[in-house]
């Protein structure tokens, strides 16, 4: 038994209304069956709403990427998981590389912000991943280890067990550079090796994404690996036919027993 396959379009700060519309409408033109797999988009805040409505005839999810802790209050310029329940997303991505560098969101705050997710009725996408000097000196482990032990530490195992976590090497995101899909399987194995020893999941159960690069050429290898259950996908959601010919490539793995 292995676990449903996930893909993931993550648009960062890309978009338009009308660019959207057109991407949206050409997905959903192009997948119209029912898939044996799970799809989302996550577009920016704005655009959520609209999205919503694009989406509501398809089998296609829809997602956020980032929060803020608690349901409203004085924070400016934040917006809460119970917004984005509210407009219609499931998902939301929590931890991404760019937002833990970028904006400075400590592993402490990521914690925070997976609860927040969880008690607005939010499934969590925990990213987590090494940078290319930690890879450089064995550190892989140890710091992946510290992402997910902070989040355990804040919301406990039992719920740890309804997020999916992402394996996302930050040397690969938007660089082209995927990692191979060894190296990928081997973090992965890791990874869920560590859910097993910390009493979070059993074998299957919690799908790990991997995302850096993924594109068409890559994502039919990296999926076929045994602990790797789909992927968050950058630069290539943007463009339909390759997001369609990466969910289909996780279709045909997922058809063939995978
Ligand atoms: C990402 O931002 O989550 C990502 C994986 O980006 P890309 O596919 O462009 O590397």
């Amino acid at each position: 038994m292995t676990n449903r396959l996930f893909i993931a379009g993550n648009w960062k700060m890309h978009g338009s209304l009308q660019k959207n519309a057109a991407l949206i409408t050409d997905i959903t033109s192009k997948i119209t069956r029912e898939l044996p797999v799970d799809v989302a988009i996550m577009p920016p805040f704005p655009y959520l709403a609209a999205a919503a409505l694009l989406l509501k005839p398809s089998s296609i999810q829809l997602g956020a990427q980032n929060l803020y802790l608690g349901q409203e209050g004085a924070f400016t310029g934040e917006v809460s998981g119970a917004m984005l329940h509210d407009v219609g997303c499931r998902y939301v991505i929590v931890g991404h590389s760019e937002r833990r560098t970028l904006f400075h969101e400590s592993p402490e705050l990521v914690g925070n912000k997976v609860k927040a997710a969880l008690d607005a009725k939010l499934i969590p996408i925990l990213c987590v991943g090494e940078t290319q000097q930690e890879r450089a000196t064995s550190q892989t482990e140890v710091v992946i280890a510290l992402q997910l032990q902070a989040v355990l530490d804040v919301i406990g195992g039992q719920r740890f067990a309804e997020l999916i976590v992402a394996y996302e090497p930050v040397w690969a995101i938007g660089t082209g550079l995927s990692a191979t899909p060894e190296q990928a399987e081997t973090t992965h194995a890791f990874i869920r090796g560590w859910l097993i020893k910390n009493q979070v999941a059993e074998m299957q159960g919690i799908r790990i994404l991997y995302g850096g690069s993924v594109k068409p050429e890559n994502a039919k290898a990296l999926f076929a690996m045994p602990t790797i259950d789909g992927g968050l996908i950058g630069g290539a959601s943007l463009n339909a036919d390759a997001f369609i010919a990466i969910c289909q490539a996780a279709c045909a793995l997922q058809a063939a027993g995978k």
